[in-house]
């Protein structure tokens, strides 16, 4: 069976250096807020781009606190609005909601399932504060009309950057083109942690120094509470590994280019939809402008492609079966109608894409997809 993602094979590749980090940390006798996670905060803000990076417990508290900062910081209140695009992991929306923001949902643009930035102006109330992008697949999302409509109606944007980290905007990396962003370092994401984790990025020495009190308790001095934080930390162990992992994260995501351009240059098949790249990212010449978290391809009979698939040894994970505005846990929004984003959930399936794939099973792939 090629498995769609071998988190053993990936993790064994550093299996020595991860060991001796995880002894030192339990013979340290330290165990939260050290040494360790303010390596990671200060190498991963030196890699992203940005002054701050704030390490939490995973990539939707990253989201959740930095629009609870916000709210503290009064720049938004309860009910105010944040576009988002409806073709999106659930922890997106969940960010917003949870902080008793409201979604307003906008549909993808087909070609890069990425959200249409030409319908957002269109949805701007006198309550929109703030635009939360996804950088979905591993593709960066941006645009300067973005940033102008930011600019025009003064709203923050924040990007939800956990399937994109190493990705590249204009020589700029994803995580550190907006206001804030959002990283997940769960084990499967392109910088994978043994376990959960995330940060927040930003240049904002405000929000940076709330999101860090939120995050601890809303205590920036032990026992002196200034807001009604939460409990979401970075534990030094996994922040020990991440920094070792960081180290790869660029070898390792060219190595998924090369694997998503051999499955472009040799995947030709008439029902099958492949994955495009943004026109404006591809004339940037930058080899890292997709990091390709994901290689969703798309075929009218999504269901029947992967049974074949799976009989032929071939795993394969769909990204994702139902949008967010058809769950039960948002009942309210299930009468909407979100073509695009509907179609696109009914008709993408995710090949294998890993930096420890081999050029044998590439080939397997290719052939077994050629011969349906
Ligand atoms: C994984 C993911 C998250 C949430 O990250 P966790 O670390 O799992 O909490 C948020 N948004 C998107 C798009 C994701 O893929």
């Amino acid at each position: 069976m090629i498995k769609f993602l071998d988190l053993q094979k990936i993790n064994a590749q550093y299996a020595l250096e991860l060991k001796q980090a995880a002894a030192e940390v339990i013979d340290s006798g330290w165990y939260l807020l050290g040494d360790r996670l303010k390596q990671f905060e200060t190498k991963l803000a030196g890699y992203i781009g940005v002054k701050h990076a704030i390490g939490v417990g995973n990539g939707l508290d990253a989201l959740r606190l930095i629009l609870k900062a916000y709210i503290e910081m009064g720049v938004m209140k309860e009910g105010d609005e944040v576009i988002v695009p409806a073709n999106t992991y659930i922890a997106t929306i969940l960010a917003i909601t949870g902080n008793r923001l409201k979604p307003v949902l906008i549909e993808p643009d087909i070609q890069t399932y990425n959200l249409d930035i030409s319908l957002v102006e269109q949805h701007i109330t006198s309550r929109t504060r703030a635009i939360m992008l996804v950088h979905l697949y591993g593709q960066a999302c941006w645009s300067e009309e973005l940033e102008n409509i930011a600019k025009k109606y003064k709203l923050k944007i924040i990007e939800d950057n956990a399937q994109a980290i190493g990705a590249i905007w204009n020589s700029q990396k994803t995580g550190s083109l907006g206001d804030a962003a959002g990283n997940s370092f769960y084990p499967g994401k392109n910088l994978g942690a043994l376990g959960d984790a995330g940060a927040v990025t930003t240049d904002d020495d405000e929000l940076a120094g709330v999101v860090r009190a939120l995050g601890n308790y809303g205590s920036s001095k032990k026992y002196i509470n200034d807001y009604q934080g939460v409990n979401s930390r970075m534990d030094e162990i996994q922040a020990a590994f991440l920094s070792i992992k960081l180290k790869y994260l660029d070898a390792e995501n060219h190595r998924r280019n090369e694997i998503a351009q051999y499955y472009l240059n040799n995947i030709n098949h008439p029902n099958i939809i492949l994955p495009q790249i943004n026109l404006k990212l591809k004339t940037q010449n930058s080899k890292l402008n997709h990091v390709w978290h994901l290689f969703p391809i798309r075929h009218p009979h999504r269901n029947k492609l992967q049974q074949y698939l799976s009989k032929n040894g071939i795993q394969t994970l769909i990204h994702y079966p139902i949008p967010p505005h058809k769950q039960l846990a948002y009942k309210e929004w299930n009468k909407l109608s979100f073509p695009i984003t509907e179609k696109i959930h009914d008709e993408v399936l995710s090949l294998p894409i890993s930096p420890v794939m081999t050029v044998n099973e590439k080939e397997i792939i290719i052939k077994v997809i050629s011969e349906y």
